[in-house]
């Protein structure tokens, strides 16, 4: 599944405004032109999904092959997705990464003081709509043998935990009780009728913690709209989109 976030909010063309740009990756300060003869630029998101303050040109971001600079792989088929290459402030380095050499080279992985084993494979629906917007890989996740109940793991969020409530009485209740914790948890608010993902908020596990700094456990609940949690709040709308796309898919079948 090949999935280009690409929403006329994230192309800028008003002309004026946007001659003096020039693409932070070949340097250029040109770029494709519409039809309507403004140019295209596109903002440059980091490894979170941020904007940059950067922009990136048509070129580089759509017309050059995807090839795992790891191991010079293609993408022969669109279900493959090869993943953005980011480097270690989290800035894409025009590279891409196939599945395959990500997981391998993410092979093992530090939880705490418990050494992780990532397998290829995996993950719910909600984790894929989670890494589709992240656009990083599901994945398994072992300790020693023991399968972990977390499908993904990003370069800054750790690894993540997906939890999913349905709205009841103005609030969603997130169950977090892993033997395990995940290092940060993404969790998804739907409304009522499950239909849309309303609320997104993405919390450090380090962040949950009570008065006497031990982990709390348990169930979260969150109140719609509520300030305590505003600052955990992202934009649901990329990972609403998702959803729809996933669902809809499943409807025809
Ligand atoms: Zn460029
Ligand atoms: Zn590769």
């Amino acid at each position: 599944m090949t999935i280009e976030l690409v929403g006329d909010d994230e192309i800028r063309h008003k002309k004026g405004v946007y001659d003096s740009v020039r693409c932070r990756l070949c340097g250029s300060d040109d770029t494709k032109i519409q039809s309507n003869g403004y140019p295209i630029w596109i903002e440059d998101k980091n490894a979170k999904g941020d904007f940059t303050g950067y922009y990136i040109c048509y070129g580089c971001q759509y017309d050059k092959d995807k090839i795992c600079h790891k191991c010079g792989t293609g993408q022969i088929i669109k279900s493959i997705r090869m993943i953005k290459y980011y480097d270690s402030d989290g800035l894409w380095t025009g590279e891409y990464i196939c599945p395959s050499c990500h997981n391998k080279y993410n092979r093992s992985y530090r939880n705490r003081n418990i050494v992780l084993t990532i397998k290829e494979g995996g993950g719910s629906v909600m984790d894929v709509v989670i890494a589709t917007v992240l656009e990083i890989q599901t994945c398994s996740i072992y300790a020693g043998d023991k399968r972990l109940p977390f499908g993904m793991i990003h370069w800054d969020y750790g690894i993540i935990g997906t939890k999913t409530s349905q709205l009841k009485d103005n609030k969603f209740y997130f169950n977090i009780n892993e033997y395990i914790c995940a290092d940060t948890y993404f969790c998804l608010g739907l409304d009522e009728r499950m239909d849309n993902i309303d609320f997104v908020y993405i919390i450090p596990t380090d962040e949950r913690t009570n008065s006497t700094g031990r982990l709390k456990e348990g169930r979260l609940s969150i109140t719609k709209n509520s300030n305590k949690y505003k600052r955990f709040e992202a934009d649901s709308e990329p990972y609403n989109d998702i959803y729809h796309v996933i669902v809809e898919k499943e409807d025809i079948r």
